[in-house]
């Protein structure tokens, strides 16, 4: 699957100078919504995530919302799983709403759309787990992290993208004087 064919088909890859929430600049960007927006784009990633997965006998997959509600939807549909999202707390944490259901030892699966640092992600699985689920995988739509971040159980991506990222300070785009756009 040419994963980074459809972020281009529909907008989702943006060139030009990115304020990263990491607080990094970058010249490039993944906006996942604007390809997750249409259905059958999303049904055919998470089919193709899910089944990088299909081994693991996941109960239920959990994202990091917002925008790991409609990815894990799409991944836990592939798998015969429950879809569930963690959301973020007061404090910065993220948790579960009550309705959605952990048993004791559900295996799980955490996806977010892009994996740069992996703290979303992180959180989400926290939830989980202080719920009792048990992590098995980490799956990602694209893998820029630049093979940094590890989770202890596999982590797979349908792509990787090795992007430069500046901090604000040696960042030659800000030197340019190109406008910062937040994103
Ligand atoms: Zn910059």
């Amino acid at each position: 699957m040419d994963v980074l064919g459809l972020y281009r088909k529909t907008g989702a890859l943006l060139e030009g100078h990115f304020l990263l929430r990491s607080g990094l600049h970058s010249p490039l960007f993944l906006q996942s919504a604007a390809l997750l927006q249409h259905p059958l784009y999303a049904e055919a990633v998470g089919e193709a995530l899910g089944r990088l997965f299909e081994e693991e006998g996941v109960d239920f997959v959990v994202g990091p919302a917002l925008g790991g509600v409609v990815l894990s939807f799409v991944v836990a549909r592939a798998l015969g799983a429950r879809a569930l999202f963690a959301e973020k707390t007061p404090s910065g944490e993220m948790t579960l709403r009550k309705g959605l259901t952990v048993n004791p030892g559900d295996r799980f699966l955490a996806v977010e759309d892009v994996v740069t640092t992996g703290e979303s992600v992180r959180k989400a699985i926290r939830a989980a787990e202080e719920r009792g689920g048990v992590l098995v995988g980490v799956g990602t739509i694209v893998d820029r992290s630049g093979g940094k971040v590890a989770f202890g159980v596999p982590f797979k991506a349908l792509a990787r993208l090795e992007v430069p990222q500046y901090p604000p300070e040696a960042c030659p785009l800000c030197r340019a004087g190109l406008p910062l756009e937040e994103v």
